[in-house]
């Protein structure tokens, strides 16, 4: 995969130079700087510019030899964000299988290769390495933040936690638009949002709202406003409804459908981590440890899950549970033991 781009190099004969880079199942080649494929570890683009980096930037995250720790490479991409959205997550999938390829390769020589094991996202296509995670029934992709059963294949649901209300549920994409026209002028904003239907209703709502009395923009807001509605699966729209009772406070009933929602759902560690952070914000947070164990239970991997129960081993002074949890955590992106402080 063929690309161009532009250094943030500190030396100022390549700084703002076009170049040119290529992605090959080796590794990339950026100008003359080659890296390997089994040091990247992810790779991101936004489109927009957001929290001080440039629109267009991708970020490559390297393991320094040094350190061995993730050190972040900018790139500004030329071209369209569609081709460099696609040349990221192909330089995740080549950079996961080279990794796992060589911790492979690497317990061989050691003869434990019977201990290596690794998972293929369905949704993002990456290589997941679950050497170091405890045996779960379902598998947490790093990557794309989806939990997939690998056994149930056809029946995973792909849930996704919303941007807007932190809880996971199935996604969709929409535009948000609002045109006014007047006599001598005009005025469009438009949008690209991806969020649960329950924030999705609402955000419809609102366009049909801030649409109305200009008529224009009030056709689309009404095709987004059934989409919203009728879009979605019964056992997701089952989880929207226990997602929209959680949000109003009634945690109780929220939690009821929760329990009978990670009984039938797959994956199920998603619901049980809704669940958790319907009874964290009721401030009942012992019930909470006990919901993110399960999903731990569910899921060895699920980051999430992990984090939010370290912040509630910490709230509620059980440091020595806190410690065990931190100490045995191998992060599934990273392949290593992270300490608390560093994790998002
Ligand atoms: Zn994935
Ligand atoms: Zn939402």
């Amino acid at each position: 995969m063929k690309f161009k781009f532009k250094s943030f190099a500190a030396s100022k004969s390549r700084r703002g130079r076009t170049q040119k880079g290529e992605l090959t199942e080796q590794g990339l080649q950026m100008g003359d700087e080659f890296v390997p494929a089994e040091q990247i570890v992810l790779a991101t683009y936004q489109a927009i510019a957001h929290d001080s980096i440039p629109a267009r930037t991708m970020m490559i995250h390297v393991l320094s030899e040094e350190s061995g720790k993730p050190l972040a490479m900018p790139l500004q991409i030329s071209g369209n964000p569609g081709p460099a959205r696609r040349l990221a997550e192909r330089i995740c999938v080549v950079s996961s299988a080279a990794r796992a390829a060589a911790r492979r390769a690497g317990m061989a020589e050691q003869g434990r290769e019977g201990a290596f094991r690794s998972a293929i996202c369905p949704s993002c296509g990456v290589t997941i390495d679950l050497t170091e995670a405890a045996r779960s029934q379902e598998v947490w992709c790093p990557y794309c933040d989806m939990a997939f059963d690998p056994a149930d294949g056809a029946d995973n649901k792909q849930l996704h936690v919303c941007p807007r209300c932190g809880l996971y549920s199935e996604l969709r994409e929409y535009t948000w638009l609002f045109v006014l026209i007047l006599v001598v002028a005009y005025y469009v904003s438009s949008q690209r949002r991806l969020e649960c239907l329950r924030c999705m209703r609402r955000s419809a709502w609102q366009m049909v709202g801030a649409n109305f009395l200009f008529v224009f923009g009030l056709p689309f807001a009404l095709v987004q406003l059934f989409r919203a509605y009728l879009s979605g699966g019964s056992t997701v729209r089952e989880l929207d409804g226990a997602n929209h009772l959680a949000g109003k406070g009634h945690d109780e009933e929220a939690g009821r459908r929760y329990e009978d929602l990670a009984g039938i759902l797959i994956p199920s560690a998603p619901v049980r981590y809704n669940h958790a952070i319907s009874i964290c914000r009721a401030d009942r947070l012992e019930q909470a440890i006990v919901k993110l164990k399960e999903a731990l239970a569910v899921c060895s991997n699920f980051k999430p899950a992990h984090v939010l129960l370290c912040r509630c081993y910490e709230t509620t002074g059980r440091t020595q549970e806190l410690a065990a949890q931190t100490e045995q955590w191998i992060d599934p992106l990273l392949g290593y033991n992270m300490p608390i402080a560093e994790q998002a």
